[in-house]
């Protein structure tokens, strides 16, 4: 019997979404409009009341907030390298230049205390990277922000449904960045938004995601910058809001899964675990380091074996200051070690509320035969 593929990701999209999808396919209105809206102030709703814009994505939320804390050329942003290119690649596309600096090689997150050696007189902002959507320490990141008088960019487009010490990631804090991409743990297909300060930010970001246009109350309209085209379609909001209800469930459950992998899991093989936060994480991804040293073949090999098993695994990151576009800048091997050793280990199993726990024993007995059929 051969068992059907197992992505290592895969959105749950009930029925009652994919009807109310429907509805707004038939209303005639189907771009930004009333689920728009809808969906925003539910999103501020689970945000505790924070102001919240919903946007076409992710990376758009970042930007967005780049152009609202007033990024520009010359100045100086403090990030990870360990994040998909859309964290440094927003800074590059404000005229800023990204300050990488190495991570945690227990969280996988920024380093706090490199991050903090590494701020000038030119660092306006740090954006930091909740990867797998285990936080950064916020409490060390609001001092040292505080301290140095830095805008914070909270890149937590994997953070939806994590917390820290209790508190809803995104319910706190400066700016706050989510993506609702197809893989992440709430999705529009494509989507996120950006969580705010006040009613100012508000207007700034809802003005630049839509051309900058300006509407007067009697409808006449001005545009004093260049707006972007950020905004997001009541097609998505109306998956959203579908998704939205069901977060608190897919985030128990990717508990659940977790556990289940550090349960199975064979130590003896020699792959780093994620810290096992059950408190704070919302389990976006279960990445294992690969033991590199111990085995006769690469990563690339797992993969494919791992797919020749019909299971699917992912890469996320390669350390982001070794592309060609980052190298241009002065950045190279041996710059961040953490990071790179990390990039180039680490492994996404599958991890997705419709996994079943036999799903997460047949990935470990995967894994566990390529590994002692490899080991050197
Ligand atoms: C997904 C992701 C983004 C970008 O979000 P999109 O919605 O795909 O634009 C940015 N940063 C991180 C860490 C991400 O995982």
């Amino acid at each position: 019997m051969t068992l059907p593929f197992l992505p290592f990701t895969r959105p749950v999209i009930d029925e009652a979404t994919i009807a109310a999808v429907g509805e707004v396919l038939r209303s005639g209105w189907i771009t930004t409009g009333p689920k728009a809206r809808e969906f925003e102030s539910r999103l501020s709703a689970y945000f505790g009341g924070r102001p919240v814009r919903a946007l076409a994505s992710g990376t758009g939320a970042l930007e967005l907030a780049l152009e609202v804390i007033g990024i520009r050329p010359g100045d100086e942003v403090v990030t990870t390298p360990l994040s998909w290119v859309a964290t440094g690649n927003t800074i590059v596309r404000a005229g800023a230049r990204p300050v990488f600096v190495d991570v945690d090689p227990a969280t996988r997150n920024i380093d706090l205390a490199r991050a903090e050696r590494a701020v000038t007189e030119r660092t306006r902002a740090i954006v930091p990277v909740d990867l797998a959507g285990l936080p950064v320490d916020r409490d060390r990141l609001y001092a040292l922000a505080g301290a140095r008088g830095l805008r914070v960019i909270e890149d937590a487009a994997q953070s939806m449904g994590a917390s820290w010490r209790g508190r809803r990631i995104g319910s706190f804090g400066d700016l706050v960045a989510l993506s609702f991409h197809a893989n992440k743990n709430m999705t529009t297909a494509e989507g996120g938004c950006l969580v705010v300060n006040d009613a100012a930010e508000a207007e700034l970001v809802e003005c630049l995601r839509l051309q900058g246009v300006v509407r007067s109350p009697d409808g006449e309209q001005e545009v004093e910058r260049a707006g972007a085209k950020h905004n997001l379609t009541d097609v998505a909001a109306a998956i959203g809001l579908g998704q939205l209800d069901r977060l608190e469930e897919f985030t128990a459950r990717r508990r659940v899964l977790a556990r289940r992998y550090f349960e199975r899991f064979d130590r003896a093989l020699g792959c780093g675990l994620p810290p096992e936060d059950f408190e704070n994480a919302n389990w976006h991804m279960f990445q294992i380091l690969l033991p590199l040293e111990r085995m006769t073949i690469g990563r690339g090999e797992v993969i494919r074996r791992l797919h020749a098993a019909g299971i699917g695994s992912g890469v996320h990151y390669p350390a982001m200051h070794l592309f060609r576009l980052y190298r241009a800048m002065g950045y190279g091997p041996g710059r961040f070690p953490h990071a790179e050793r990390i990039g180039a280990a680490i492994l996404t199993l599958p991890l997705f509320p419709a996994m079943a726990e036999a799903d997460v024993d047949r990935v470990c007995g995967a894994v566990h035969d390529i590994l002692r059929a490899h080991a050197r």
